[in-house]
């Protein structure tokens, strides 16, 4: 496997200090040593000493040819190269030693790939078993993702022992952080009592409760194991109710990763976000065959867009004028309100779609809303219902962590986290301005989008902010837990200010 580098200048200024290893197979290693002048330069990914996997944008390559030095290099697959984000060209000019052009970035890279020669062996182990290594989409990411071990509060602990503060948290789950106290020890206090009956049990009830008690359109709940199946029932019941077939969606949304909800669906018709025209012309288009709209409070995974002013309260009394259902999706909303972004936006949707935070880590999903919508899931009310099985639906372990979750999540703390998110948005804006690099930061709540112009800026930004340990996610989503400290906040806004600075100058 091999990457190519064409530098747009000569590379005479690396060619003392630099050696790198090329390898025609593992195991295969020999030294290469950089002409000098422009030309292209094919590197070995998989010598004895070089931990990267593909495919990739980056890679890590390590020089102990000699036993000098060490070297981590950064390389972009089919453009320029780039060393921890300056170009190669860049590069070439600077006659410095190598150990001062890479100053404290470069050497927590260094540091890593030495003291870590083991994420490449764990990769290919569980690449054995797992397809790409993982099993899951958002977390394959180039050279290699992160193996996370042990999560305490803020701090998560990677295979290597490497400490990170954890702005993923989860995908936004963990508002409290890794291994809640008040979760934990409600769940280990359930473990010995049994955790899975086909039966309704108390904890279910006891959950539900506190839902509907929190989200006043929520007057019934039935319980799923992922904010996909809640979806999907939310569709099915609302197919059932209206007679129709389609679903309206915007463009960015995401509901799930169920075909349904997926680009090309043909019950599926999409409109741009926040453009309330679009919707108003489909609506009132005769035979629409819309059944319900679907919107979350911000587009989430599009990249955290709130909706424009006032715009989700004219959706719903269109749908309303129209017959057609309001389904919000609060999966990642939740958290920010409490009565989720409905009691901030002043919205009742027909059907809530709930997840995430409500299992306090544990696998849930689900649909809340109108009684009489939830209610024909019920063979014994309903002709003709909506069929909702599930071996796993309510587990009564996600039932109390998300009790115990939400108990400690009170108006108080939902507003130090926004506060604290508005805080931190500020001065990541301020990091990437005296940087000199161009960011944008949008934000709901607790929830933020780093976006920058180029996404090969954006993916390093993410290794830069993890060799300065913090856990973002690749596509710049970041939110806060309850255990991050104003110490930690400050350690994140320093560690961005130092990533900026990596990535100054360094464009594709
Ligand atoms: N809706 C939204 C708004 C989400 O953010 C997600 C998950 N990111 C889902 C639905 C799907 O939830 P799950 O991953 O639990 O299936």
């Amino acid at each position: 496997m091999y990457v190519s580098v064409a530098p747009r200048g000569p590379l005479s200024a690396l060619v003392t200090s630099l050696w790198l290893y090329q390898g025609e197979a593992p195991g295969h290693a020999r030294d290469l040593r950089l002409p000098t002048g422009a030309v292209e330069l094919v590197v070995s990914l998989r010598s004895d000493d070089v931990v990267v996997s593909g495919p990739f944008t980056h890679a890590f390559v390590l020089d102990t040819a000699d036993q000098r030095d060490t070297l981590g290099v950064a390389f972009r697959t089919g453009g320029a190269g780039a060393v921890l984000g300056l170009p190669l060209d860049e590069l070439s000019n600077l006659n410095v030693p190598l150990a001062e052009l890479w100053g404290s970035g470069a050497a927590g890279l260094r540091q890593r790939v030495l003291a870590a020669p083991t994420p490449e062996a764990k990769l290919e182990a569980a690449q054995r078993v797992l397809p790409g290594g993982e099993t899951r989409a958002v977390t394959s990411y180039p050279p290699y993702p992160v193996i996370v071990t042990e999560g305490h509060g803020a701090r998560l602990t990677d295979v290597d022992g490497h400490v990170y503060l954890d702005l993923v948290n989860n995908y936004t789950a963990m508002v409290h952080g890794s291994a809640f106290a008040p979760a934990t020890e409600a769940v280990a206090g359930l473990l010995p009592h049994g955790f899975a009956f086909a039966s309704p049990h108390p904890y279910q009830v006891a959950l539900a409760e506190l839902l509907a008690a929190r989200v006043p359109s929520v007057q019934r709940v039935r319980f799923t194991n992922s904010g996909t199946e809640a979806a999907l029932l939310a569709a099915r019941i609302a197919v059932r109710a209206t007679g129709r077939r389609r679903l309206l969606m915007f463009d960015g949304a995401y509901h799930g990763s169920a075909t349904l909800f997926l680009p090309g669906s043909p019950d599926v018709v999409r409109v741009p976000w926040n453009d309330l025209d679009a919707v108003t012309a489909l609506l009132g288009r005769a035979g629409h065959d819309v059944a319900a709209v679907f919107a979350e409070p911000f587009l989430g995974a599009g990249g955290v867009r709130p909706a424009a002013p006032g715009f989700l309260a004219a959706v719903a009394a269109l749908a309303s004028e129209h017959g057609v259902l309001f389904v919000l999706d609060e999966v990642q909303g939740l958290r920010n309100g409490f009565g989720g972004e409905q009691g901030r936006l002043g919205l009742t949707p027909d059907l809530t779609l709930l997840g995430k935070i409500i299992g306090g880590g544990f696998p849930i999903g689900a649909v809340g809303g109108r009684a009489d919508l939830l209610e024909l899931t019920v063979a014994a009310m309903t002709p003709s219902y909506v069929t909702h099985a599930g071996t796993f639906n309510g587990h009564l372990a996600a039932a109390v962590a998300g009790t115990m979750t939400l108990r400690h999540l009170d108006a108080a703390a939902i507003s130090r986290l926004n506060d604290s998110a508005a805080a931190l948005a500020e001065r990541i804006l301020a990091g990437a301005a005296s940087a000199g690099v161009l960011a944008e930061v949008t934000r709901a709540g607790s929830i933020m989008n780093v976006h920058m112009n180029d996404p090969g800026q954006l993916a390093d930004l993410h290794l830069a902010l993890l060799l300065h340990g913090v856990y973002t996610t690749p596509r710049g989503m970041i939110n806060l837990s309850t255990a991050l400290g104003p110490g930690d906040l400050d350690d994140i806004a320093a560690a961005y200010a130092t990533a900026f600075t990596l990535l100054r100058g360094h464009s594709s």
